[in-house]
């Protein structure tokens, strides 16, 4: 079976800001055909839950109490990447416009719900990479 490693909120892990999940019925009946992984790049990076909201404000990613949390961001990305390339998968099915996981659109950094084009720091790493990434929308 392929392996496709995919934001853990969206397989019901209560892992976001709010300490909440966002199942998505779609992304978990691929279950039937393929491994899924589940992977939070935010809570891997070092964040807690739950956490300040946090927007990308150019090459930063600052929450909504101002402190830079880029470094976690980052932290996270990588380690995503890394899991992807230990365990050969090729695809991810990532949330929509997270800074983190969101893929082509992504909320503008003003914390007033305004999306911009853009991915989030992991998708964008694991593009980068040559890893597929969909978002639960587009399934
Ligand atoms: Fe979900 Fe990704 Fe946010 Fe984690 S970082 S809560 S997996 S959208």
């Amino acid at each position: 079976m392929s392996k496709i490693l995919v934001s853990a909120c969206l397989l019901g892990l209560p892992c976001r800001y709010d300490g909440k999940e966002k199942p998505c019925l779609k992304v978990q009946q691929l279950n039937d055909t393929a491994t899924l992984i589940p992977f939070c790049p935010e809570c891997m990076g070092g964040l807690p839950i739950p956490r300040p909201p946090a927007e990308l404000q150019g090459d930063r990613v600052v929450n909504s109490e101002g402190a830079d949390v880029t470094i976690q961001y980052r932290n996270g990305a990588n380690q995503a990447l890394l899991l992807c390339q230990t365990l050969g998968i090729r695809k991810a099915i990532l949330k929509s416009c997270s800074p983190s996981c969101g893929k082509g659109k992504i909320y503008d950094g003003s914390f007033s719900k305004t999306l911009k084009i853009g991915n989030g720091i992991t998708a964008d790493l694991l593009l980068q990479n040559g890893i597929e990434v969909l978002t639960e929308e587009e399934l």
